[in-house]
């Protein structure tokens, strides 16, 4: 029903900003503004029917399992694409967030290790790929924000998983080094980077262009990357990728432990 409502007179005026937003960035001339003012009404207006979906999608997927129809399974294939697009939208909510300097985080003492597992959890469930977990038993103290960095975890895991054929292993590491840092790295066997790629892959809307681009064989918006280092900046971590054409990539991030500098 959600479909059909008409606008109330808040989400008219939101509609007039928005026309008045696009016709200031189409001024300006800049293509990346231009984007980033779509993205962020794009991302605004698919978040609420995705909301009302996913909650309908679950009250049926209940009362069919409750009545052993077989039905019930591939709604829950459903669910899982709906998971998939909500986390795509809310990657594009945080980058509006970001591009208009309001990115926020809420910290607390967490175990960077619990964040790995709970993202790699996630990601075998949808994906059903298998794989490869190096992860210390003893926790990994940081003070972070453990959503948002589950969300980098995700994105490098989903990317590593996106790029590089079925058969081949992922792998998630966690290792503390120097007493001061969790260093996390996700390491794949896939195409590669190649070099003259490797200092824009962090950018925004960027794409690698002879990574199945062109031919559209994997749907993506260039903004995984981006987000995830601008929160693992504003967690004074760093982020970095090494990748050879032909044989894979690794990218990694690391956070201060707490305790260590001060914290
Ligand atoms: P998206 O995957 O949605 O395009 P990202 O910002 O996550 O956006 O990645 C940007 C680009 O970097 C991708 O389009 C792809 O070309 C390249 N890339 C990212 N991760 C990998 C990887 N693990 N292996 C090869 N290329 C990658």
């Amino acid at each position: 029903d959600y479909l059909v409502k008409p606008f109330s007179g808040r989400e008219l005026r939101a509609r007039v900003r928005t026309h008045l937003e696009l016709a200031r960035a189409r001024r300006e001339g800049a293509e990346s503004r231009l984007k980033d003012v779509f993205l962020g009404l794009a991302s605004h207006e698919l978040r609420t029917p995705l909301t009302g979906l996913k909650l309908n999608v679950q009250l049926c997927q209940r009362e069919l399992a409750a009545q052993g129809s077989p039905l019930a399974t591939r709604l829950a294939g459903l669910h899982r694409s709906i998971d998939r697009m909500t986390r795509l939208v809310n990657d594009m909510l945080s980058v509006s967030a970001i591009t208009e300097g309001k990115l926020t985080i809420h910290t607390t003492r967490c175990d960077l290790g619990q964040i790995c597992r709970d993202a790699a959890n996630e990601l075998i469930q949808v994906s059903h790929r298998a794989l490869v977990l190096d992860l210390p038993d003893a926790p990994v103290p940081v003070v972070a924000d453990a959503d948002r960095l589950g969300q980098v975890v995700a994105n490098l895991l989903s990317n590593a998983i996106k790029y590089s054929a079925p058969d081949r292993p992922v792998k998630l590491t966690l290792r503390v080094e120097g007493h001061e840092e969790g260093i996390v790295r996700v390491e794949d066997a896939g195409p590669g980077i190649p070099v003259d790629a490797l200092p824009h892959i962090f950018d925004r809307f960027y794409r690698v262009p002879t990574i199945g681009v062109q031919s559209g064989s994997y749907v993506g918006l260039g903004l995984g990357l981006f987000l995830a280092k601008a929160i693992v900046e504003q967690h004074r971590g760093r982020i970095w990728v090494e990748s050879a054409v032909g044989k894979g990539s690794t990218f990694a991030f690391a956070i201060p432990l707490a305790g260590a500098m001060g914290r």
